[in-house]
């Protein structure tokens, strides 16, 4: 059955005027005004009243949990379908993070498997924390190779008490296998790095461009948001030409303690003259949000959400001046080309059917579509994991 939405204001994510979009196998075919199918061939939506965005990329979700600081009862569960819809994720991209060990690429990639069949799309990263990484086939370069899902690695754990302290070489030879990977795959091949509050930083990540031939597009930090002299060395680090990754789920005490709330960050960053197509934001939905003392005691543990990536957008717009056009592209067109998701990130015909529609003014998600399923209607989701 086509899917035939009428008279929708377009953000493609860029504003492109009142359109109506067709849909059918997926993907979507037509996308200009005035589109007329007979009634019989198409469920129609009419859109007078809503905005069209492209479906939202989370790129770092622990899709099958994560957690376990805190022993093994602080293992985090995993992503349910519900949560994709109600945050308006149509694709995400599943990582391990501490727990590289009860949790394994093999899981990983079943639960990942597992989400596309129930409905959204999904990648994965090779790896968790630590290095050397646990692939599954023998190396990172034939992860990329031979395995459809995996687009990168990661989340390899830098500047952290939790990180598996790797030298600096240890380091370079993991990105420098991941750009091997991603050319002969034809993939991005990109370094998710997981940033902690450690003084060194973003160090290995300059070093590697000044010490090696690889260059920014490789790796993709991420928790850059997460206190004042991360973000000032982000900003830097960005107007080099670097990505720059914010988490959008927190704490009250993490901001309390100097995390940078994403739409201010995203903010700031533009403010300094960064190039908006840098900067994206993630959720980091399911993974542990601990809360240490300042001996390193666990103090507190909760999860983070998928929930919490659009309505970070939604407060650079409504609460930081940020034009829609521009929020948008950190959850759409930014992850798409990082990551180099071809048919994702934009609404244009021969791209996948993965859209949201948004009440204007409130920027409240209304109806949410991915691979050109109705998965969302007037604010109600339509589908539920298989054991939800
Ligand atoms: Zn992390």
């Amino acid at each position: 059955m086509l899917l035939l939405i009428k008279n929708a204001d377009v953000y493609a994510p860029e504003k492109s005027g009142r359109c109506d979009l067709l849909l059918g196998g997926g993907k979507i075919l037509l996308m200009e005004p005035d589109i007329r199918i007979p009634g019989r061939y198409c469920e129609v939506i009419e859109a007078r009243d809503l905005l069209a965005a492209p479906g939202f990329i989370d790129g770092h979700v622990h899709i099958m949990g994560g957690g376990g600081e805190g022993g093994f009862a602080t293992r985090t569960p995993g992503l349910s379908l519900t949560d994709a819809i109600l945050g308006g994720v149509t694709t995400v991209v599943g990582c391990l993070g501490t727990d590289g060990f009860t949790r394994t690429m093999a899981g990983l990639l079943a639960k990942a498997k597992g989400l596309d069949e129930e409905g959204i799309s999904t990648f994965v990263y090779s790896g968790s924390y630590g290095l050397p990484l646990r692939t599954l086939m023998p190396s990172l370069e034939e992860d990329l190779l031979f395995i459809d899902k995996v687009i990168g690695a990661g989340e390899v754990a830098l500047s952290d008490h939790r990180s598996s302290q790797p030298t600096f070489e240890a380091f370079a030879q993991l990105v420098g296998m991941a750009r091997r990977g991603g050319l002969l795959s034809g993939k991005a091949g990109i370094v998710n790095v997981h940033l902690g509050d450690g003084p060194r930083g973003l160090d290995f990540l300059r070093r590697v461009l000044a010490e090696t031939e690889l260059a920014p597009s490789q790796m993709w930090p991420t928790h850059i948001n997460r206190n004042p002299s991360l973000f000032e060395e982000g900003i830097a680090y960005a107007k080099a030409g670097g990505f720059v990754d914010f988490t959008t789920s927190t704490l009250a005490s993490y901001l309390d303690g100097g995390e940078i709330t994403c739409s201010v960050a995203l903010r700031r960053m533009l403010e300094a003259g960064v190039d908006p197509g840098q900067v994206t934001f993630t959720s980091d939905g399911q993974g542990s949000l601990p809360d240490w003392d300042p001996a390193g005691r666990l103090q507190d543990i909760s999860v983070g959400r998928v929930t919490s990536l659009f309505p970070a957008v939604r407060k650079a717009v409504l609460e930081e001046g940020i034009a829609l056009e521009t929020a948008l592209r950190v959850i759409t067109a930014n992850p798409a080309r990082i990551l180099k998701l071809k048919a994702k990130g934009r609404l244009a015909p021969g791209m996948d059917a993965d859209l949201v529609l948004l009440e204007p003014g409130k920027l409240e998600i209304r109806t949410v579509i991915a691979k050109g399923r109705l998965l969302m209607k007037g604010g109600k989701p339509l589908a539920k994991g298989m054991f939800e």
